[in-house]
Order: structure tokens, then sequence, then C-alpha cells
């Protein structure tokens, strides 16, 4: 099977069907565009255990997605898409690049959740972008936008209420859409505590990427705490 893509957690293969690829999850840890690198045992399978139930619960939901289905522990099935370069932020609490860039303290719940785009380009390490930017590159259609902010918090609301029941807090996250060959735009990508953000309820403690950005604690620990939280076993 030919190897498509290879990210930095990821590797995306063909298999014997057009229709379907195979997404592979890698034990690889990056933060700061690549700057700081690790492996760490045991992060695919979590990450892949972690994805394949949120991607379920949101396909029951109404949302289309490119997950078909889990097939080993750290391998699921994809339907192909054309990504688009966009990387699509939903915020319910201050945290991360947001506090920084309007000096806001982390932690604040917003009264209405935030969503920002930014382009997806390593080499200018992702910059926020607005609608007249994303037209200006070509980016997205108007409409598309428009359909993945729905899109977004709608995620966004079925993800509070899982987390809610789990005593999480989902600070944020980040999404990517792709299109299918007949232009159908589905939720891509992995929706896990790489690209989530999840505090404790109660004491506010990190159990996301952060535990690593930052140095903060076992990555492993926090992402099985999340696991067990939200129903999910590594092995099936
Ligand atoms: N995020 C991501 N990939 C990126 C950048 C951000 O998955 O390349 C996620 C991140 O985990 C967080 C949310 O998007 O849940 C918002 O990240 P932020 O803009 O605060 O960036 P950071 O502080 O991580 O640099």
């Amino acid at each position: 099977m030919t190897l498509l893509y290879e990210g930095k957690a990821k590797q995306l293969f063909t298999t014997d069907d057009d229709n379907v690829l195979r997404l592979m999850y890698k034990n690889d840890a990056t933060a700061f565009n690549g700057e700081k690198h690790d492996v760490l045992d045991g992060k695919g399978q979590l990450n892949n255990a972690i994805s394949a139930l949120f991607f379920d619960v949101l396909e029951t939901e109404g949302v289309r997605t490119h997950f078909i289905k889990k097939i080993s522990d750290t391998e699921q099935l994809v339907r192909p898409t054309e990504i688009i370069p966009l990387e699509v932020v939903v915020r319910n609490i201050t945290a991360g690049s947001l506090a920084r860039r309007l000096g806001w303290e982390e932690g604040k719940t917003l009264s209405e959740p935030i969503v920002e785009w930014y382009y997806k380009d390593d080499a200018l390490g992702d910059p926020l972008v607005n609608d007249d930017h994303i037209a200006a590159l070509g980016i997205a259609k108007e409409e598309e936008l428009e359909e993945m902010r729905k899109r977004a918090l709608h995620v966004n609301n079925i993800l509070l209420e899982l987390c809610r029941k789990a005593n999480l807090l989902l600070v944020d996250f980040k999404l990517e859409f792709g299109l299918q060959e007949d232009g159908t735009l589905l939720l891509a990508d992995e929706v896990s505590p790489d690209t989530c953000r999840f505090w404790d309820a109660q004491t506010k403690e990190k159990m996301d990427k952060d535990l690593y950005r930052y140095g903060l604690g076992s990555l492993q620990a926090g992402y099985e705490n999340i696991l067990s939280r939200i129903g999910g076993v590594v092995h099936d």
C-alpha cells in the first residue's frame, strides 16, 4: 500500500479500494511548529481511540465526517478528501494564542464561542486570517466558509455536551475540513487531545497536548484519563 502523505502525527496510506484510505496514528509528539519533537510510547493508540470515539459520536449526531471505522489500535479507515488549507479553531474559554494575542488572562469563559481561521502553511507558521484574506488567497468560497463555521459550531455543541458528562471543560479545538471529488464537504483530520484543549472541570488541570508543550506532566496519563472519562478503551 502506498504512503500518500505523512504529517507530524499521522500517516495516510492507499488501500485496494479507491474510496477508502488507511490513516495510521504515530507516537510522535511535536510542538512549536516542529521545534520540539519526541516519540511517546502509546500516544498513537490513545489518539486513534479518542478520535474514533469522537467521530462516531459526531456521525451519530449528523455531522458528515471522513471517518469510516477503527481497524486496529493505531489505524482507522477514512474517506479520501482534498483538505482545505484552513485550521478552523473554536474557543469557549480563553487560552493559548488568543490569551497571548489579546493580553487576556487564561481561563475566562467567553459569552459566545469565537471561531477563527488560520491559513495552513508551515513556512508562514499558520497565520491567523480573516474572510477577506481567505477570498484573496482563493482558499474557499464564501458559502463554504459559512458552512464550515456552521458545522464547527455544531461540533462544538456536541463535544461540549460529551465533555460535560465526562466532567471535562472543552477549552478550544481545531478542525480541518476536506472536499470529496463531488464537492461534498466532510470533517476530516482528527479530533483528539492533540487538537483540543481539555481541562478537568473542577481542578482546571490540563489533560491535553499542553502537558507536552509546556512539560507539565505525562501526556499519556492525561490522554488515558480523557479516554476513560469519555467511556473508551484502547483495545477493542
Ligand atoms: N491547534 C492545533 N494545531 C495547530 C494549532 C492549534 O491542533 O497547529 C489547536 C490547539 O491544540 C488548541 C487550539 O487549536 O486546542 C487553539 O490553539 P491556539 O491558537 O491557542 O495555539 P497555541 O497556543 O497552541 O499555539
